[in-house]
């Protein structure tokens, strides 16, 4: 079997509700797909995270390496390609674009060998995982607060466990926001909150140390990614539980912040740290220095499928009766783009999500469908 054709696709959907984090704001949803097609007819699909052009940009400029070879050499690839660009490409689109060649190679390994990709990377522990709904979004024209209880309220009665909603928008802001949202999913619910690094370290501590009151679970992202040194403050100043890790990609942005436990949770996003290959060598880091792992995912169903082979193969930290499981990252803000792409939807039911299990990611693709997203000159 021979890699035959490298195709992306950048997938468009306009939003109706343009929404906002504390670093962006979402007037669209565009996602970066990967298609490997094998010269026996197999092909397979792969995922890159983040903005999706730039990413195509980078997947094409990696394909010419790729055709005429063997997809089931998957490390001997991923190393070849890392190292074309790697001295001006240790992070960023550079490992994104990887990734999604990296998830489409190990679909195409599933399907020639016929197990689900969580089978090859040595077994599920688990068959279902819980979810986490994450959405929380800052909408124009709105209450924020009233209209963050209204849909995280929502989302409890749904049957989630746990609700992520976003802040960063200044501290008596996001406290009011916090006050609201707790009182109206009630004390059970976990709730987490994600400033998508909108603070510096001074404002992080102070919303730490006054949102603590609300029983938050975790505070994503407070400070941006590069200065570790403001992870390390906030950690150790504010009691929250510090999470973040979706953009440091590979193992050597991640092998810092996990030898010097500069966070709780790390957050690795399988489309954006490495694909397959990598993510195996990011968990196992996190697992040797005891740091709680909870990928971020974010994108279509096959960022959705992806991340689910890996969190059945995921270990338990430590193994015992009813250990604390790995949860999924379940976006719930419309994007068709989840569900609409393949021909059987990855669904939660009661916040309950199956790991599928057919061959490779264990999707199916339904190309009718894709074509009516793809971006034909991209913006
Ligand atoms: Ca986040």
């Amino acid at each position: 079997m021979k890699i035959a054709a490298v195709h992306t696709h950048v997938l468009d959907h306009p939003l109706e509700q343009p929404f906002e984090s504390a670093s962006m704001r979402f007037e669209r949803r565009q996602h970066c797909l990967v298609e490997i097609v094998c010269d026996d007819g197999t092909v397979g699909w792969g995922e890159c995270l983040g903005p999706a052009p730039p990413n195509a940009a980078v997947v094409q400029a990696y394909a010419g390496s790729l055709v005429g070879r063997d997809p089931l050499e998957t490390e001997p690839l991923w190393l070849e390609l890392y190292n074309r660009l790697r001295d001006q490409g240790q992070r960023g689109l550079t490992v994104t674009a990887l990734s999604g060649i990296d998830i489409a190679l190990w679909d195409i390994k599933g399907k020639h060998f016929d197990a689900p990709v969580s089978l090859l990377l040595g077994g599920r522990f688990r068959e279902r995982v819980r979810a986490y709904a994450t959405g929380g979004f800052r909408k124009d024209g709105v209450d924020g607060a009233a209209d963050l209880a209204a849909e995280t309220r929502g989302y409890v009665d749904d049957g989630f466990h746990a609700v992520k909603i976003k802040i960063g928008f200044g501290v008596a802001d996001d406290l009011h926001s916090i006050a609201a949202v707790r009182e109206a999913i009630g004390p059970e619910p976990r709730l987490m909150i994600d400033a998508n690094h909108g603070y510096d370290v001074l404002e992080a501590v102070e919303l730490g140390r006054r949102a603590a009151a609300f029983d938050v679970d975790w505070f994503e992202e407070p400070v941006v990614p590069e200065q570790l040194d403001a992870y390390r403050a906030v950690r150790a100043d504010q009691p929250i539980p510090v999470a973040g890790g979706e953009t440091w990609h590979g193992r050597y942005a991640m092998h810092e912040p996990l030898t010097r436990r500069l966070v709780d949770i790390v957050q690795p996003d399988i489309c954006g740290t490495g694909g397959f290959s990598e993510m195996r060598r990011v968990t196992d880091l996190a697992a040797l220095y005891g740091v709680r792992c909870v990928p971020h995912v974010w994108g279509t169903a096959v960022a959705l499928a992806a991340s689910l082979q890996c969190l059945a193969a995921q270990a338990p930290n430590p193994p015992r009766r009813d250990p604390v499981e790995p949860i999924l990252e379940l976006d719930r803000t419309p994007n068709p783009l989840r569900h609409a792409i393949v021909t059987t939807p990855i669904e939660p039911v009661r916040g309950v999500v199956t790991v599928p299990d057919g061959p490779g990611l264990g999707i199916e693709v339904d190309r009718t469908r894709l074509d009516a997203f793809t971006l034909k000159e991209p913006r």
